[in-house]
């Protein structure tokens, strides 16, 4: 920048929900098979089983509407066990009384009750798990389409993944939002050669990976795009850099 590169995307991110660890920190979870996400009015908002980097930009969006605040819960109920249904959490789960200590995982025998530990409504979690439950029973989301699209289905063989909250005890455990990277950085060209806000190349400076401005904007095509286009550009660049 110093040199009079031009910065893009400076607000962007990979994003997606995160599940929060007793060191305080939300990070990157994925593969729910099971459980609803709630806000602080103990209601549903966003399909949970959506592509992690649209769920996560479902939630921003949702807090800046001011229907979510930090943290929105994920409602599990016992069938796996206490610990949420998180196939992927890419910072490793450490022991559960860690965080049932840290206030951010809770149990009880009824929703209601859980209601009142985590600070939502008990009537309309109730409500809410019943709605989604006979949801679940006809296979069909009609308040966000949970499994509608292939992704969703993904990680339930092929099968619908919503999955009944019935079995107790209940269980609440503390979400925020994480990323896998921030998009924002220095613009460059289609070589990675990084330019100046008049679009012209800064002769011997090029940029790939997370120190560029994503070439796929505000967008996430698919799982891989990150490090594939770090593959990528920095390839461009070096071939660039060996035909001077
Ligand atoms: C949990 C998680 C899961 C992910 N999963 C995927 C996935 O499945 N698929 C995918 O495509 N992407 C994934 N990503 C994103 C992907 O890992 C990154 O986009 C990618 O690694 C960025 O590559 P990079 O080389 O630009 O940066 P990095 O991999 O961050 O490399 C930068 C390097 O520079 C070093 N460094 C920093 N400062 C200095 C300095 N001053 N001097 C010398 N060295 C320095 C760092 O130590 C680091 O080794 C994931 C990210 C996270 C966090």
């Amino acid at each position: 920048m110093a040199v009079g590169a031009d910065t893009d995307l400076m607000d962007q991110a990979w994003w997606s929900p995160g599940l929060i660890h007793p060191d305080g920190r939300a990070a990157f979870a994925l593969w729910f098979t099971g459980g609803i996400f709630v806000n602080q009015a103990g209601e549903r908002f966003v399909n949970e089983s959506a592509p992690y980097d649209r769920l996560g930009r479902e939630i921003i969006e949702r807090m800046e509407g001011g229907s979510v605040s930090l943290p929105f819960w994920m409602i599990y109920d016992d069938a796996e066990g206490g610990v949420p249904p998180i196939k992927a959490s890419n910072v490793p789960m450490v022991e559960t009384e860690k965080y049932v200590e840290a206030g951010l995982w809770h149990t009880a025998d009824t929703l209601e009750e859980l209601a009142a530990k985590i600070g939502v409504p008990g009537e309309a979690l109730a409500a809410t798990v019943a709605r989604f439950n006979k949801q679940a029973a006809e296979g069909v989301d009609e308040d966000f389409g949970r499994g509608d699209e292939a992704y969703d289905r993904a990680f339930s063989n092929g099968e619908s993944p919503l999955a009944p909250i019935a079995q107790g005890p209940f269980h609440a455990a503390a979400f925020g939002i994480s990323d896998l990277g921030t998009k924002g950085g220095l613009r460059t060209d289609t070589v990675g050669r990084v330019l100046t806000a008049a679009g012209t190349p800064i002769p011997g400076l090029y940029a790939a990976g997370n120190t560029m401005a994503a070439p796929s904007g505000t967008t996430y095509p698919g799982g891989g795009n990150p490090i594939g286009t770090s593959v990528l550009f920095s390839h461009l660049a070096a071939l660039d850099m060996a035909s001077r």
